[in-house]
């Protein structure tokens, strides 16, 4: 038998959103708990264009206050990472 742990997350402990660079993997990092971040056009390390990634991510801004405020505690489950041993 394989046992599974979940994860829940609540949307109202959501601090950062991170978005990853297709092509140099740079990190940027945005706080969703405020509502006046701005996402780039542009990759700031490569210049390749985020496009689509921006508008999900600014389309999240806009459910984001609904999505931790509501009434009924609305979460995300993940899987829990699986522990990972050192054959050292
Ligand atoms: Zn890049």
């Amino acid at each position: 038998m394989v046992m599974r742990r979940k994860i829940l997350f609540d949307f109202a402990d959501l601090r950062i959103l991170n978005i990853e660079c297709a092509v140099c993997k740079v990190q940027l990092r945005f706080d969703v708990s405020k509502s006046d971040f701005n996402v780039p056009d542009k990759c700031p390390s490569c210049g390749d264009v985020f496009g689509a990634s921006k508008h999900h991510i600014e389309g999240y801004r806009h459910v984001f206050p609904g999505l931790s405020s509501s009434k009924h505690k609305i979460m995300i489950e993940v899987d829990e990472p699986e522990a990972t041993t050192s054959l050292t």
